[in-house]
């Protein structure tokens, strides 16, 4: 049985790099029949952050993740949070260290400062590893702060094949014998991966990148320890440009930014499901299930991908355009009340005009405060070359344009385009060109949610006409 898992640290925002691992560890585990499991990695607690771990769930939920085992659902391998876990990793070090693959090192801060170089660069000299059994039970019988450690060969290569990078191969001499249990009694990454990953029989580690050439180490441990080495995928980051990562400092880099900007979450998962992945048909607008469907292997990248906000801009105006009416006018709610039309109007009437235009929900204050706002505006507006309308024609057609209005009995759709057809054929010009100039001087706006007639019914007759005058008078 496949199982992967998402082994966030709650450390703050939920990166989309990481959203990007946790969606392809879960799309891998459910195209194969499998299990997804979220551990929540939170021993280094100097980086904790109150708050980290709900909103991770919130996320994954947000976006239709479920998992099979975590915290929050019991599962044969808990406690799924590392500093629920301490009695195990100090279990497994001991053992480790009768399996001759750590030791302990009672070395203290200034010995361990008067090992740095030249240019600042440290590397343990594997002092304690030669401290006889006696020595070492004496330091500790005194109650000497220790470390354990990882003790690596001194010479010797270690290699493993990554799905997606191939052979990757490491000479031992460049390895450290890195700290697995700290003084505190905490593990470090480097060790509770590997007897997580191991204990909660992990067949397939994904992640990102940085942990590419790290890995070979962490496998000298499942050796010593006599278990399976899951197979890896490594993933690369997505970048910001063809030199920077995309980053926390960019402001826009983590899913609730995103949100917050009226993205929906299916459309940010299907954008970056494929910055690293590519389906074999380059279908690019998937559900999470057709994402599932079609996830594979060989269609992860070597190379990272660089972010373009303005295409996962085009996919969310799909997924909006294709949402039930209800559903959009419920969600574009907020976005009404936080504009000048907030708690004004029946925001439906909005919402059916909007629905079609928009990529983003956060676009919606925007395209409505032409109704609260009208000012003098800038007639170059009533310029439009394709059309051929120009002031010249604005100020022709605006005068009849407010007989017109005055004149009708019902101000609705229908009878305000047969007048306006009516009047096209008397003047001779385009539906367009009237059009054109009706929505400039109903707006001063070159972009609008709906054209003339919608927008002069959302006004209604009397602000229709005052706006048409005042445009009207701008010409002059
Ligand atoms: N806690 C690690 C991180 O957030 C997870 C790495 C892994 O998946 O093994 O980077």
């Amino acid at each position: 049985m496949i199982r992967t898992r998402f082994a966030p640290s709650p450390t703050g925002f939920m990166h989309i790099g990481n959203l990007r691992t946790a969606l392809y560890a879960y799309c891998f585990a459910r195209s194969q029949n499998g299990k997804f499991i979220i551990r929540i990695e939170d021993t280094d607690r100097t980086r904790y952050v109150e708050g980290a771990i709900d909103r991770i769930y919130r996320t994954l939920d947000a976006c239709g993740m479920k998992e099979d085992e975590s915290d929050r659902i019991e599962g044969a391998c808990g406690p799924y949070v590392q500093s629920k876990r301490g009695k195990i990793y100090a279990e497994y070090a001991k053992k480790l260290i009768e399996l001759g693959g750590a030791y302990y090192c009672f070395c203290d801060k200034e010995r361990l400062e008067s090992l740095t170089d030249e240019i600042g660069n440290r590397k343990y000299d594997k002092k304690c590893a030669s401290l006889s059994k006696e020595e070492i039970a004496k330091l500790l019988r005194l109650g000497i702060p220790y470390v354990i450690r990882q003790k690596i060969p001194t010479c010797g290569t270690t290699l493993y094949t990554d799905l997606v990078f191939g052979e990757i191969q490491v000479d031992c001499a460049d390895l450290e014998d890195n700290i697995l249990l700290k003084s505190d009694g905490m593990p470090t990454y480097n060790f509770a991966n590997v007897v997580d990953d191991h204990l909660m029989g992990i067949t397939h580690v994904i992640r990102g990148t940085e942990y590419l050439s790290s890995t070979p180490k962490y496998n000298l441990i499942y050796k010593s320890f006599g278990w399976d080495i899951p197979q890896y995928m490594h993933l690369t980051p997505i970048m910001k440009n063809e030199r920077q990562k995309l980053s926390k400092r960019d402001g826009d880099a983590n899913f609730e930014d995103f949100t917050a900007k009226g993205f929906l979450p299916q459309a940010i998962i299907n954008y970056i499901a494929l910055l690293g992945w590519s389906p074999k048909n380059n279908t690019e607008k998937m559900s999470l299930s057709e994402l599932i469907s079609a996830f594979s292997i060989d269609g992860l990248s070597k190379s990272s991908s660089i972010f373009d906000e303005a295409k996962m801009k085009w996919l969310n105006s799909q997924y909006i355009k294709e949402l039930p009416f209800d559903e959009f006018n419920k969600l574009a709610i907020p976005y009404y009340e936080n504009s000048l039309i907030a708690s004004k109007y029946n925001y439906s009437m909005f919402s059916s005009l909007l629905q079609q235009r928009i990529d983003i929900l956060s676009e919606i204050p925007e395209m409505v405060a032409f109704i609260e706002q009208f000012e003098n505006f800038d007639t170059e507006l009533f310029v439009r070359q394709k059309l051929k309308t120009d002031k010249v024609l604005a100020k022709l057609v605006l005068p009849k344009l407010i007989d017109l209005f005055k004149n009708l009995d019902s101000f609705e759709h229908q009878s305000i385009n047969d007048s306006i057809i009516s009047l096209c054929e008397n003047i001779g010009l385009k539906k367009g060109q009237v059009y054109w100039i009706l929505r400039i001087a109903l707006t001063g706006k070159e972009s609008t949610p709906g054209g003339g007639i919608e927008i002069a019914l959302l006004l209604g007759k009397n602000r229709s006409l005052e706006r048409l005058s005042l445009s009207y008078s701008l010409l002059h």
